[in-house]
């Protein structure tokens, strides 16, 4: 398993007795001491992206309800301009939704591997 040198903040592996890099004095101690600090911070990281993930739902749902009061009265090809650059906003908008959400999803598969 790599940890993090406490000096130069190298990925090392946890079975050194001696960082390659700069030379740190790795005691099994200090190793466990590491590794703590390393599943602490692995636990915030995923409490900060599950925090974003429901301010994201929050956003989705809360910019939903507006949208369906607009009037809908014209037909798809008498659309103005503005109104087919609001809908190219939004289809963007939920592109990057979407692509953020994929992300957020690589990032805790990874660091649940990272924790097992
Ligand atoms: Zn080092």
């Amino acid at each position: 398993m790599l940890i993090t040198c406490p000096e130069c903040t190298k990925q090392i592996s946890d079975s050194v007795s001696n960082c390659p890099n700069c030379g740190y004095q790795l005691t099994a101690e200090r190793v466990a001491t590491i590794k703590k600090v390393e599943k602490g911070f692995a636990i915030v990281c995923l409490a900060v992206l599950v925090v974003f993930l429901i301010i994201f739902l929050i956003d989705i749902f809360s910019s939903k309800s507006p949208n369906n009061n607009s009037s809908v009265s014209a037909t798809s090809s008498e659309k103005s301009v503005w109104e087919q650059n609001q809908d190219f906003a939004r289809e963007l908008d939920r592109m990057e939704k979407a692509r953020q959400l994929d992300r957020i999803e690589e990032e805790r598969r990874a660091i649940d591997k990272y924790r097992q």
